[in-house]
C-alpha cells in the first residue's frame, strides 16, 4: 500500500480514556468493526492496553482501548491498570475521552485533569446516547460538557448501537498527523492468539461470577496445541485465595462446567474453528497485590 500511499493520508494513535465503564472497550469494538476487547457490565474489565487498528482509502486510525482511570489504586493490579492508561494517553497522537450521557462523577473529573495535563488534543465521545431518557437532556449536557474543556468536537454515539460511530472515526482522523500507514492493512491488533483466548475465557468467567470473586480471576493459557483436528487450549484460572477456588468450580463443577461451554463456544467463534477447552483452577495467593504475580500473567 505505502508505494500508492496518497500525500494527504492520515496515520496516528488515538487513545480511548475514561472512567471505567463508560463503554470504551464497547466502543474499540464497534469502531474496528470486530469483537478486540472484552466487555461486561463490571467496571475494571480491561486491564491491558488492547489495540485496534480501522485502515480506510483516506486515514488508518491505530485505536488504543486502555483501562478505566479510577480512584481506589490501591492493589497492585488496580496501580498497574492507572499506569497503563496513562501510558497510552501519552503515547497517543490525540485523546478520545470517553463519557458516558446524563452522568458526569467525581471520577470523570479526574479522568478530566490526566486528559488535560497530556496537552494532546481532546475529542469527547459522548456514549450511550441510547439510553438517555429523556432525550431533550442531551443538548444541555453537551452544552456542560463544553464548558468543562476546550474540547476539538464533541460527538454523541452509541457503542451499543453502533450509532453515530462512522463519524466519530472521521472526526477522529481528520485530526491524525499526515502519515503513510503505520500497519500493514489488514492487521487488526497487535494481540497474538494466546492473549486473545485468555482474555475470551476471562469474559466469561467474569460474567458468570458476577460479584462473588471481585476482581480476583487472571487466566493464563498454559498449552495450544494441535490435535486431531481440533485446536487444544488449556488455560489456568488464577484466583486468589484457596476459599474462591470452590466458588469459580461450583457445586460439582457445574458452574466452571457452563463456562468452559460459553468460552468454548466464543472460542470457535473467534478462531473460526473447533477448540477443545480445558479449564484448571489454581491460587495464586494475593496474585494482584504481587508485582511479580502481575509480570508473568503480562499485567506489568
Ligand atoms: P469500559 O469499562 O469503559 O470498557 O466499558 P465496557 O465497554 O466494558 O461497557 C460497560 C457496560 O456498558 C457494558 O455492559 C456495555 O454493554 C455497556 N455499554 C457500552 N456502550 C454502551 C452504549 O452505547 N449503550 C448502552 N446502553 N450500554 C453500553
Ligand atoms: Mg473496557
Amino acid at each position: 500500500m505505502s508505494a500508492a500511499t496518497p500525500p494527504e493520508y492520515r496515520s496516528g494513535f488515538a487513545a480511548l480514556i475514561g472512567r471505567p465503564n463508560v463503554g470504551k472497550s464497547t466502543l474499540l469494538n464497534a469502531l474496528v468493526g470486530h469483537k478486540l476487547s472484552i466487555v461486561t457490565p463490571r467496571p475494571q474489565t480491561t486491564r491491558h492496553r488492547i489495540l485496534g487498528v480501522l485502515t480506510g482509502a483516506h486515514a488508518q486510525i491505530a485505536f488504543v482501548d486502555t483501562p478505566g482511570l479510577h480512584e481506589q489504586a490501591r492493589r497492585a493490579l488496580n496501580k498497574a491498570m492507572n499506569r497503563t492508561a496513562t501510558a497510552a494517553l501519552e503515547g497517543a497522537d490525540l485523546t478520545v475521552l470517553v463519557v458516558e450521557a446524563g452522568r458526569w462523577t467525581h471520577e470523570d473529573d479526574l479522568v478530566l485533569r490526566r486528559v488535560r495535563q497530556a496537552q494532546r488534543p481532546v475529542i469527547a465521545a459522548v456514549n450511550k446516547i441510547d439510553r438517555l431518557r429523556p432525550r431533550e437532556r442531551l443538548l444541555p449536557y453537551l452544552a456542560q460538557l463544553a464548558a468543562r474543556y476546550e474540547f476539538t468536537a464533541i460527538v454523541p454515539v452509541s457503542a451499543l448501537k453502533a450509532d453515530n460511530t462512522k463519524d466519530l472515526a472521521a472526526t477522529i482522523a481528520a485530526q491524525l498527523p499526515r502519515s503513510p500507514p503505520l500497519f500493514p492493512a489488514g492487521e487488526l491488533t497487535d494481540r497474538g492468539l494466546p492473549f486473545r483466548i485468555a482474555e475470551t475465557i476471562r469474559e466469561k468467567l467474569t460474567l458468570e461470577l458476577n460479584q462473588e470473586v471481585p476482581y480476583g480471576i487472571a487466566v493464563e493459557v498454559e498449552r495450544l496445541a494441535e490435535e486431531e483436528g481440533q485446536l487444544v487450549v488449556d488455560a489456568a484460572v488464577w484466583v486468589d485465595r484457596e476459599g474462591q477456588k470452590p466458588i469459580v468450580i461450583g457445586a460439582r463443577g457445574a458452574r466452571l462446567k457452563r463456562v468452559g461451554r460459553t468460552a468454548r463456544l466464543a472460542l470457535n467463534e473467534l478462531i473460526g474453528r473447533r477448540v477443545h477447552l480445558t479449564l484448571w483452577v489454581k491460587v495464586r495467593e494475593n496474585w494482584a497485590d504481587n508485582a511479580r504475580a502481575l509480570r508473568e500473567l503480562g499485567l506489568e
